[in-house]
């Protein structure tokens, strides 16, 4: 049974956030950040936060120029543009929240491994749809460097984008964590969201957490389920799509910088510690990918590890020394959902594989909703 002190001072809050992600926690950092005298709570299932935020690649990209192309085919060229504007500012914005030391941000720069010359074509199309977004073109033809790269000769051409760059994951989401502690956000970790229901005066959540039958209360409620928010609201067109990485042993004399992509975005690499992070390949099997169980597809892996060895770094011998799954979300196209199911509940979810860029302003906005 609870105590007195436990329902009179602890059960009930002003803003409460489901899902201790990048998304949550920046909508729980702005809440606080805003109303600095209000009870905030953020509520996430896992020990660690157990979705997509501490299991990405830390990719600060905002699309190769294969996938814009690729992109075109769902969406119109202005909501495409507008789109990788807010994950250019997303990146800013979580830049100039955390600091760049904190969050491991390198400028590294982004590169499009192609299997055929670059289309010099396209990539004028683009740099001139996002000259305004960028303040300058963002693509250039950097084949001429090829051979400076360890990458097999199947790789014909090589385009450069000035303006991607790299997080270190697992400082980024420390660091939120810690900040959250330090404005007085409550934290409550292995607490999952069961139930929630909404009266005229504010919103219970029934939660488990070792209490039986516990009940939070609080007057305003982000929802920041990503995959997993169809649970609550299936009239959402969202669904999961689970994603695979690998991480490899040390290599002696591996130097690369920047981050990497091929396949339409499909595939990414990056070198960390002398190890190279390499993942992705879901277009391969997305029906079984479409899924919210973590877990590892053997076709998937298969391939990542050929595309190693043969592909990207021939000539070395590498081993896998690290594997894990993360779950994202998807919808018709890849706008985000930010939206009021109520007057006290709202939704931020489905930023797709690019949610580093985009988490921080998805964030904020949905705080800014309440
Ligand atoms: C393998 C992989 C690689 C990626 N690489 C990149 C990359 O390089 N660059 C990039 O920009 N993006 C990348 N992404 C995408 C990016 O990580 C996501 O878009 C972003 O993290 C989404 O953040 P989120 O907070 O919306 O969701 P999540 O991080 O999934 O957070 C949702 C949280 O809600 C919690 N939750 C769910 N239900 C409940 C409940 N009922 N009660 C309590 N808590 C609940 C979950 O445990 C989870 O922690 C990658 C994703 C994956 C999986």
């Amino acid at each position: 049974m609870l105590s007195f002190w436990e329902k009179s001072s602890l059960l009930d809050f002003d803003y409460t956030v489901i899902g201790g992600g990048l998304v949550g926690c920046f909508a729980a950092l702005t809440y606080k950040e805003a109303h600095p005298a209000a009870k905030v709570a953020l509520l996430e299932r896992g020990l660690l936060p157990k979705g997509a935020s501490t299991k990405n690649a830390g990719f600060a990209c905002f699309g190769s120029l294969s996938e814009l192309q690729d992109d075109l085919n769902d969406c119109s060229l202005d909501d495409l543009v507008s789109l990788t504007e807010r994950r250019y500012k997303g990146i800013l914005h979580l830049r100039a929240s955390l600091g760049d030391e904190a969050i491991g941000y390198a400028p590294v720069k982004g590169f499009e491994l192609c299997l055929d010359q670059v289309n010099l074509e396209q990539m004028a199309f683009f740099n001139n749809a996002l000259r305004s977004v960028f303040g300058s073109e963002p693509f250039s033809d950097h084949s001429s460097n090829l051979k400076s790269y360890p990458f097999d000769s199947q790789i014909k051409g090589l385009i450069a984008h000035a303006f991607e760059g790299t997080v270190h994951t697992g400082n980024l989401i420390d660091t939120l964590y810690k900040k959250l502690g330090e404005i007085g956000v409550r934290v409550f970790t292995g607490t999952e969201l069961i139930a929630y229901t909404e009266s005229e005066s504010k919103v219970q959540l029934e939660v488990t957490s070792g209490h039986q039958g516990l009940n939070l209360n609080a007057q305003k409620v982000a929802f920041c389920t990503n995959a997993f928010t169809p649970l609550f609201f299936p009239e959402l067109d969202i669904h999961p799509g689970r994603g695979l990485v690998l991480v490899t042993k040390p290599i002696e004399g591996l130097h690369l910088e920047g981050s990497f992509h091929y396949h339409s975005g499909y595939n990414y690499f990056r070198a960390i510690d002398q190890r190279i992070l390499l993942g992705g390949a879901r277009h391969l099997d997305k029906l079984t990918e479409t899924t919210h169980e973590f877990g590892t597809n053997p076709l998937l892996r298969t391939q990542l590890v050929k595309d190693l060895n043969e592909l990207i770094l021939p000539g070395y011998s590498v081993e896998v020394d690290y594997e894990w799954s993360g779950i994202m979300a998807f919808g018709k196209n890849k706008q985000p959902i930010i939206k009021k199911i109520s007057d006290r509940v709202a939704v931020a979810a489905r930023l797709g594989g690019m949610g580093v860029a985009l988490g921080s302003l998805v964030g904020k906005e949905v705080a800014d909703l309440a």
